[in-house]
């Protein structure tokens, strides 16, 4: 599956890149850069941008700039930009520069001043709704504003006006004069600055009209000097009015050029901000950095290894038309990346206390257990054992159903990296439930095996009660239990899983993770992959299960 790794990436994103290195455009210069808008934390999707603008930099020796499209003052903020910087590091990515859109303000105005002198931009009276309905559909024409004939001389002075915050919100807008009847809705004279009376993270109430994202975009690369300003299809239609402003600017010969590329869609995920932060704000999740949520915020806590994060990208590669993929592919590679890295240790998640009564009294004993059966270097750990353990509650069953053949009066398991145990007893509450299980172990099965021989059919995980440690492991279902939320046309969020987390809070751990860093990822021994939380040790989150249902999937779709 990632047997990708030795050969560098190709996609048609780089091999456009190629041929214009080939025939000299931009003289070989390569430059990207990556965009977000401040007013939310990355997700998945843009991992997949990432992926790509900061990689195709470094294949072809250019540089990838982190640009914050902050045109929209109300809705941004700076923990979102810090939030931002570090999400990217993370994912192991070191932006060239870190540049705002806001930094040129003052030129993007210049040059809108310049359009108006050339009779290419306007400005128009009219409400965001008039303007609106005069723009006609794909099978009418647009209608002509009263405005679009002022003169120059007026243009410039309601300008002016504009920004020196002579009108109300939405008074006033200037719009490019392009065409009422062009067949692409966006050239139909767009508008290029709205009226907002509101505070700007960084240039704070220096601006009451802003630039709108089809008047910053392009500028923007042209000032950074981006030679491929690479961006999702949806932007598809922006293209002609891209290349429009820019060829109405004095600029030099070597402008951006813009490239479309397939956003990332995932089952059981929605990438939308807005989507996401109604998520947080309706308590559904506790906060953009939940483990439920596809942020990068939210899988960092899960435990995802940005290296896999990478792994996956390459491994979908980047396509001209939309698709989704499953998300057990993404976690496959959480999988594979997991169990070449990640230490074993034991963890009883719903315990049941084993008693072993021939155990001598008051006797410990140290069990050797090897930490990474995939990493020869990972070495061994001592287990405390004792003549009280948990196990877990499901290992033990009073009535045994057919083919179940883990530990019950009568029979005999081995303990991992233990001993060989047989049931013999058990203890039970007023209801009838199990609460203690009593047991005979064999001194002569210490490696896990029997010296005459004989076989045992399951191998059961525990904790010594005595040395354990306490925690809260929580386990996560799907969020969106809809595999493709929103595809027919009802809300994403509709199928908000109520069970997406289960909290065990009396989860007993073997002593060795008491020494786990925050972030660090464990495999529990038969139960799967388990990061330790970013702010509290006791706490655990299930990154993945064991299984592959990927390969699953695979096998039956075959
Ligand atoms: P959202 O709808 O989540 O707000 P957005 O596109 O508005 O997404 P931006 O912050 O403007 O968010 O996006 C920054 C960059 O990331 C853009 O170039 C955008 O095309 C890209 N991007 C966003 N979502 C995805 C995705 N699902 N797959 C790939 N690229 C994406
Ligand atoms: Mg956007």
């Amino acid at each position: 599956m990632t047997d990708n790794a030795a050969e560098p990436s190709t996609d048609f994103v780089r091999e456009k890149i190629r041929n214009d290195n080939t025939s000299g455009l931009y003289s070989g210069r390569v430059q990207t850069r990556f965009p977000p808008e401040p007013n939310g934390y990355l997700h998945i999707g843009h991992a997949k941008s990432i992926a790509l603008n900061f990689g195709i930099a470094a294949d072809f020796d250019g540089i990838c700039n982190l640009r914050f499209d902050d045109t929209n003052p109300e809705t941004e903020d700076q923990d979102y930009v810090d939030g931002i910087v570090e999400d990217i590091e993370w994912l192991g990515y070191t932006p060239h520069s870190v540049v705002y859109a806001s930094d040129y303000f003052e030129q993007l105005y210049a040059w809108a001043e310049s359009l108006i002198e050339r009779g290419l931009a306007y400005v128009d009276d009219q409400d965001a709704e008039m303007i609106s309905a005069q723009r006609g559909g794909f099978t009418t024409p647009g209608v002509d504003s009263p405005f679009r004939e002022r003169s120059v001389e007026e243009n410039l002075e309601l300008f002016r006006n504009m920004r020196a915050g002579a009108y109300a919100e939405g008074e006033r807008v200037l719009r490019a004069k392009i065409d009422m009847n062009h067949e692409n809705m966006q050239m139909r004279d767009p508008v290029l600055y709205r009226i907002r009376q509101a505070h700007h993270v960084r240039t704070g109430d220096t601006w009451v009209i802003y630039p709108t994202y089809d008047w910053a975009h392009g500028q923007s690369d042209a000032i950074e000097r981006v030679t491929h300003s690479i961006c999702t299809l949806e932007f598809d239609a922006h293209r002609p009015l891209y290349d429009w402003c820019l060829e109405h600017l004095d600029l030099p010969a070597e402008k951006p050029e813009q490239t479309e590329f397939a956003r990332l869609n995932l089952t059981h995920t929605v990438t939308s901000k807005r989507k996401l932060r109604q998520l947080v704000e309706d308590g559904s999740v506790d906060g953009w950095d939940d483990p439920r949520m596809p942020t990068l915020r939210g899988i960092r806590r899960r435990g995802y290894p940005p290296a896999a994060i990478r792994a996956f990208m390459d491994h979908i590669g980047v396509a001209k038309s939309n698709s989704t993929h499953d998300i057990e592919l993404l976690e496959s590679f959480i999988r594979t990346e997991l169990n070449r890295t990640a230490l074993r240790r034991m963890a009883v998640l719903r315990p049941l206390k084993v008693i072993i009564t021939n155990w001598p009294s008051g006797a410990d004993d140290l069990r050797e257990a090897i930490n990474n059966p995939e990493d020869d270097t990972a070495g061994t750990r001592l287990v405390p054992f004792s003549g009280e353990l948990w196990i877990e509650e499901d290992d033990f069953k009073l009535d045994p159903p057919p083919k179940y053949f883990r530990l019950t009066v009568g029979r005999e398991v081995r303990l991992r990296a233990g001993y060989f145990i047989t049931a013999h007893d058990v203890a039970t509450d007023a209801s009838g439930k199990v609460t203690e299980v009593y047991c005979t172990y064999d001194p002569e099965t210490a490696g896990g095996q029997a010296p005459d021989g004989r076989k045992v059919k399951s191998t059961i995980h525990w904790v010594s009660a005595a040395h354990a440690i306490d925690a809260t492991v929580n386990l996560y279902e799907r969020l969106l239990l809809d595999s493709n939320p929103g595809a027919d046309g009802s809300d994403p969020l509709s199928s908000l899983n109520p069970n997406s987390r289960e909290q065990l809070s009396n989860a007993k751990l073997e002593p060795a993770l008491a020494e786990v860093e925050v972030g660090q990822v464990v495999q529990f021994e038969r139960l799967g992959y388990f990061a330790v939380d970013l702010d509290d040790t006791s706490v655990f989150h299930r990154t993945v299960g064991l299984r592959d249902e990927w390969a699953n999937i695979q096998k039956r779709k075959q």
